[in-house]
Formats: C-alpha cells, sequence, structure tokens
C-alpha cells in the first residue's frame, strides 16, 4: 500500500471548504487561556445582570486601566483612552489610533441587555393574603421558562428629590429570592392541553414576594402593607416612587461550569454580556491602533434598538463626529471608510433540536467565534447582508491570526428569524458584519456557551482591531 495521498484526496485539501474540527486542533496552552479567560468572565456576569451593571463595572475597570471621562473640548494624541457614558446603560470605549478618524474607525459593538422581566409602574398588589408584582416582561422570552425559576430583583429607583436607590435583592446566599408559581400537574389538565403560547401568558407572570401581614388590625391589604413598609425602611421608597423605576426580575442564580469536563458556562445573560466582554478585553488590550477603535456596549437591542441608549440613537455618530472635527475631517467620510464587526450571539447547532437547523449553515459550540453574514428573517427582510468584500477582508484577518472561526445562519430559511444592531451601523454608511458566539438554549433563562468560543471571539476583536 502507498503511504503517497491519492489524487482526489490532494484536489479536495485544495478546493473543499476545510472542514474545521474545532476544540480538537486546538493545544492545550491555548485551551489554558481560553479558561483563564472565563474564569474572569463569569465575575463580570454575576456582577452585571442589568445593563446598568454591567456599564458600572465597564467604567470602573476602565478607569483602573487609564481610560478617562471624554472631553470634547480636549485634545487627544495616539493611545489616549476614553469612555462615553449615555445615562448609565450604555457605555462607549474609544483608543485614540495613530491615524485618529481619516481612514475611518474601527468599531466593536455588542449589547449588554438581555432578556428578563421587568416590574410594571403599578407593580404592588395583594391577592388572598399573598403579595405580588405584576410584570411586563422585557424581549423575546418563552414566558414558560420563567415560573418556579429563583429570581432577583435588580435596578434603581428615582426619587423626587432627585436621589436614586440602587436596588438588587436575591442574588446573595442569604438573600430572599421571588418567584413566579406554576400551577401542579395533578390540576394541569386544561393547562397542559393548550399550545405554549396560550398556557403562559404576560399577565400570568405574576412574581410573588411575600405572605405575612403586617399585624392583626382588620384592615385590608396588611400583606401588601408589610412588604411596602419594609421596602420603605431599606431603600426609603414609597409605592408612588414604582412610577419612577427601573426594575427587574432577572435569575437569582451564578454563572457555573457545565459538563463533567467544565467545557462549558451555563448563565443568565450570555446574550450579549458574551460578546461585551471579549469587546472590552479588546479594547484594554490594544495599546495604539492605526485607526481609533471604539467598543460600544449598547442597550435596547433585545427590544429593537430603539431609545436613547439604544443603537437607533444618534449618540455614537454623535461621538464619531466629535472625534472627526478634532481630526479635522467630516463625519460622513469616516464614515464611508470605518468597518465594524457587529459582536452578537447566534444559535448553536443543537442536535436535540436538530430539525431547526440547516447543518451546512450552522454554528457549532467549540468551533470559535461564529461569522453571520445577514440575520433577519424570509427573504433576508431586515437586515444589512455584508458584503463579499468585507467578508473576504475579515476572513483574510482571522486566517492570518490563527483565530478559531466558523460561519452560520440563524437556523432554517423561513424557520423563523431575528436581527442585530448590525443593519442600524449599515445605514450609517460603514461596513458591517456579525461575528460572535454561539449560544444554547439562547434566551433562557439559563444560557450555555463554550469557553474556547468565548475566548476566541475576544482574539478575532482584538486581531481586527490591531490588524
Ligand atoms: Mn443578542
Ligand atoms: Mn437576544
Amino acid at each position: 500500500m502507498s503511504e503517497e495521498k491519492s489524487e482526489s484526496k490532494k484536489l479536495k485539501e485544495k478546493l473543499f471548504v476545510k472542514k474545521r474540527s474545532g476544540a480538537a486542533v486546538v493545544s492545550s496552552e491555548e485551551m489554558q487561556k481560553a479558561d483563564a479567560f472565563c474564569e474572569e468572565y463569569k465575575k463580570f456576569l454575576d456582577k452585571s445582570k442589568t445593563e446598568r451593571e454591567a456599564v458600572k463595572y465597564t467604567i470602573e475597570r476602565a478607569e483602573s486601566l487609564g481610560f478617562t471621562e471624554y472631553d470634547f473640548t480636549k485634545s487627544y494624541q495616539p493611545g489616549d483612552k476614553v469612555y462615553v457614558n449615555n445615562r448609565g446603560k450604555a457605555v462607549m470605549l474609544a483608543v485614540i489610533g495613530k491615524n485618529g478618524t481619516k481612514n475611518g474607525v474601527r468599531l466593536g459593538i455588542a449589547h449588554i441587555d438581555s432578556p428578563r422581566v421587568d416590574l410594571k409602574p403599578n407593580p404592588l398588589y395583594q391577592s388572598n393574603d399573598l403579595a405580588f408584582f405584576k410584570t411586563h416582561y422585557y424581549g423575546g422570552i418563552k414566558k414558560y421558562q420563567w415560573p418556579t425559576v429563583p429570581l432577583a430583583l435588580h435596578g434603581v429607583v428615582a426619587l423626587k428629590d432627585g436621589t436614586t436607590a440602587d436596588v438588587m435583592i436575591g442574588d446573595g446566599e442569604n438573600d430572599p429570592c421571588f418567584v413566579i408559581s406554576d400551577l401542579l400537574p395533578h390540576l394541569a389538565v386544561d393547562q397542559m392541553s393548550k399550545t405554549m403560547v396560550k398556557a403562559f401568558t404576560g399577565e400570568h407572570l405574576n412574581v410573588l414576594i411575600g405572605s405575612r401581614p403586617f399585624n392583626s388590625d382588620e384592615e385590608s391589604e396588611n400583606v401588601k402593607l408589610n412588604i411596602m413598609n419594609l421596602l420603605f425602611e431599606k431603600y426609603g421608597i414609597v409605592e408612588e416612587d414604582f412610577l419612577s423605576a427601573d426594575l427587574a426580575m432577572v435569575p437569582a442564580f451564578n454563572a457555573k461550569d457545565v459538563g463533567f469536563d467544565r467545557s462549558m458556562i451555563g448563565a443568565y445573560g450570555h446574550d450579549d454580556k458574551v460578546c461585551a466582554y471579549p469587546a472590552m478585553m479588546a479594547a484594554f488590550d490594544t495599546d495604539v491602533p492605526d485607526s481609533t477603535i471604539i467598543t460600544v456596549l449598547t442597550d435596547r437591542e433585545e427590544i429593537g434598538s430603539d431609545g436613547n441608549t439604544g443603537m437607533k440613537s444618534t449618540y455614537m455618530i454623535d461621538f464619531i463626529a466629535d472625534l472627526a472635527k478634532a481630526d479635522g475631517v467630516e463625519t460622513r467620510h469616516v464614515m464611508a471608510k470605518s468597518t465594524c464587526l457587529s459582536a452578537d450571539v447566534n444559535a448553536a447547532f443543537d442536535p436535540t433540536y436538530a430539525d431547526a437547523f440547516e447543518a451546512n449553515n450552522s454554528c457549532y459550540l467549540n468551533n470559535g467565534a461564529v461569522i453571520t453574514k445577514y440575520t433577519g428573517s424570509g427573504g433576508k427582510y431586515s437586515t444589512s447582508d455584508a458584503s463579499a468584500e468585507y467578508m473576504a477582508q475579515v476572513r483574510r484577518v482571522l486566517d492570518e491570526n490563527n483565530v478559531l472561526w466558523q460561519t452560520g445562519e440563524l437556523g432554517k430559511v423561513d424557520g423563523g428569524g431575528g436581527g442585530t444592531i448590525a443593519k442600524f451601523v449599515a445605514n450609517l454608511n460603514a461596513d458591517v458584519v456579525d461575528l460572535g458566539v454561539p449560544v444554547l438554549s439562547m434566551h433562557a433563562p439559563f444560557e450555555i456557551v463554550s469557553k474556547l468560543d468565548v475566548y476566541e471571539t475576544y482574539r478575532a476583536l482584538y486581531v481586527f482591531y490591531n490588524d
């Protein structure tokens, strides 16, 4: 038998897409780096369940690394590091490049809001001697996944005197938590015969928050009174203050390794902190880039990017306009030369639900960062669809730097769909493509990612900023 490769094998190697063998081709040193990177990522997750908390974490860490708050009246030199805080709910980190904005900027944009269950403006009520919060869900959730999950209350209450009270209760070892109840199977004959959409509606998502009355007075609503009294003692708030609050119920548990091999992380809010953290770290590790790099950690993506802290707002382009003005160039000329990685997650192929995916165009756990040329739905509606030329540029950079990457569509054609912030950046006349981490159980209270993919996404963003 000859040891030589057959003709067809040689030709295949030359012509076919290389089958990426994922984790199997990664050295143990690389894997150790990925594990170490993810230890810090898990700490970030535990401290950043809401966009406000993620902004706080990012700015604290940025300041410790020499970033200062941007001041448009000052002039900046290559290598200077600045940040812009948009209302405590979105943040931009910039490292000024040797060429400033003249040749365009490099944008890395991820979102730091995640699907959750917000409190209604008038949430507190008592029913049959139990106290509850009424809620209004935020983002695309499968409502049946949220009952019987331990929940924590996070957010702020703003008072008329201009002060705000930070609320975070439920995560600590000794904290109480909260929960949405579900019906026992014994009495669920009617419920179980309904479709999921009808069995669990928005108005079922009532959170149980107490059961003891204030005292034995015959006064009505004594359980509600007791809760309000506890909230007044702890936060100094009265019922009307709920009207000026951003309060959300989020899963009370912290990030945890998944699998005997600890190769994965299960946590709330991977979408999209799993791209926000690598983007932030890539910015922190960038010294003096050629072109100015801007990392945007944005809000409101899960509800369509509307609002002043979302990507439909002008906050990013206004910042770029200030930088361009300082460089003596026009914003429109900067944008036409700018490139962007929209760092967002994609749905990892799930063998249990293989029917929802098309195997040749899906992304897989442990195969690295996933490039998604377009998202949207139906006949490529509501997506920007990156150009062939820009795709070529991105894959060249990743290959030259040996980044593990793959491509994937979001499930089967006509299987549903979804979008990212990419199209809003494309509308500003920049080149943009989605790149991020494959996720299992996306938008569930406990989502799953591979540690290797998180690390490769960090590497992808780093080489993009420094190419
Ligand atoms: Mn996302
Ligand atoms: Mn999402």
